[in-house]
């Protein structure tokens, strides 16, 4: 989502007349966009905008500026103040489509622009610059479900839908500009259309893009197990470009940490929700996120997290270190756990996730994938690299010619993150 609102932040500038900057010592605008979700981001933030001092003394008229997550936090933007008063310009995640008149403004005096509410959606964002053939299309912005542990409620504001007209007119769009997958984007996506009139719910939007002439392929992110729905299947497996992969966030795999996280789930529904999963789409891929180290996780809860994870066999899991944010109802819990005992639960975690990652790759030996060619591999400049419709990335020979085109591809090799293969 971050990205999505760095391209239209480039977007308001190109349209101002600005380009990309071969290098920050060549800009004449320095914008940070943030994330607060961890602190580690935060630390890694501020490290930055101390490192952009030295352009402001260098050349006074250039432009400083900070903006998004990190920002709306209560307390922030005078924090920045203070502590960097060199900052131009200093804005939140609501305003970001006033850009453009902030830039101008700033060049009469410091500006601080943090919006306390959402507002309605804003629509007429800038024509972003396609780079590639894939997109990400946010659908709805904000969350309503305060997971105890999270800050995105508290900076993105309440769930705001776009109707699907917006939606698959953007879409639309960017086939024309050669995007042949798109990402639809909410951080709930399964509660997609609760505030339209007329009525629509995410399996119907997934019906309405998957009729976008020259799209190819469908994916989404992220799904909240407790809204996650049947239709919902029934609507992938009806759209023949909605790839088959879910991600669905567990978090943790005890009942009592999930209930302290708030949630809205156990994990008996969890694995039940699963099994009903995988006998509708038996070829689903499905991936989770993981927090470990939440405040009062004993080494009981810990093994059951270990133990679902056995239990569903994910093709692939992002796992967090637990992270204190001020402001959430976590932050204020007693037992807060040691860096030590999270970062050994966190390696154990890892390790058994690679052990089962590998052996769902190891699986597709000898499989013919569909893969879509999204470029030349990093490391090898003769191998093409791609992915399956489970999301997998696959590594096969070939040239540049091929980027946008679905291939069938052998599976012949089975690492733990990649797949390498040839075409057939
Ligand atoms: N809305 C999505 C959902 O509920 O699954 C996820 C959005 S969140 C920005 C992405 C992931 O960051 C979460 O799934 C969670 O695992 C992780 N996360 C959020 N807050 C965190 C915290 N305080 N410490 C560690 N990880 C966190
Ligand atoms: Fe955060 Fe929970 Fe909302 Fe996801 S659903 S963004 S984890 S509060």
């Amino acid at each position: 989502m971050n990205e999505r609102d760095s391209e239209s932040l480039a977007g308001f500038l190109r349209q101002m007349g600005y380009d990309e900057a071969a290098s920050p010592d060549e800009a004449t605008i320095l914008l940070i966009n943030t994330c607060c979700v961890r602190e580690s981001a935060e630390r890694k933030i501020l490290g930055k905008l101390g490192e952009l001092r030295k352009y402001k003394l260098a050349d006074p008229d250039v432009i400083i500026g900070i903006g998004g997550c990190m920002v709306q936090q209560p307390g922030m933007s005078e924090r920045i103040q203070k502590e960097y008063p060199y900052v131009d310009l200093v804005y939140g995640t609501h305003n970001l489509h006033q850009l453009p008149v902030m830039i101008e403004q700033c060049r009469s005096g410091q500006v601080v622009d943090v919006w306390n509410s959402e507002g309605e959606v804003v629509e007429d964002l800038p024509d972003r610059k396609v780079d590639g053939i894939k997109a990400h299309v946010t659908i709805m912005y904000g969350c309503n479900n305060f997971c105890s542990y999270c800050i995105v409620p508290y900076v993105r504001g309440r769930e705001r839908s776009r109707t699907p007209k917006d939606i698959v007119r953007e879409v639309t769009n960017l086939v024309a500009q050669g995007v042949k997958e798109v990402t639809l984007l909410g951080q709930n996506v399964n509660s997609y259309g609760k505030d339209l009139e007329p009525a629509i719910n995410f399996a119907g939007l997934l019906l309405e893009v998957n009729k976008v002439e020259g799209l190819q392929r469908i994916r989404f992110t992220t799904s909240h197990p407790k809204d996650f729905d049947l239709e919902l299947i029934q609507a992938m497996a009806k759209a023949a470009k909605v790839c088959e992969h879910i991600h669905l966030p567990v978090q943790a795999g005890s009942n009592r940490i999930l209930e302290e996280m708030n949630r809205g789930y156990k994990r008996e529904y969890y694995i039940d929700l699963i099994a009903k999963i995988r006998e509708a789409m038996p070829n689903v891929a499905l991936t989770t996120d993981l927090i470990v180290g939440f405040p009062g996780e004993s080494d009981d809860d810990f093994e059951d997290t270990l133990d679902l994870l056995e239990k569903v066999r994910y093709d692939n899991a992002f796992t967090f270190l637990y992270s204190k944010r001020s402001g959430t109802p976590a932050a204020e819990m007693d037992e807060q756990i040691s860096d030590e005992v999270k970062k050994s639960r966190f390696q154990r975690l890892l390790k058994l996730q690679n052990v089962i990652s590998l052996e769902h790759n190891r699986a597709l030996l000898g499989t013919t994938q569909e893969i879509l060619v999204e470029g030349s591999s990093k490391n090898n400049k003769e191998m093409m690299s791609g992915r399956t419709r489970g999301n997998k990335i696959v590594v096969f020979p070939g040239s540049e010619e091929m980027i946008g085109r679905l291939i069938n591809v052998k599976i012949e090799e089975a690492r733990t993150w990649t797949l390498i293969g040839k075409e057939i």
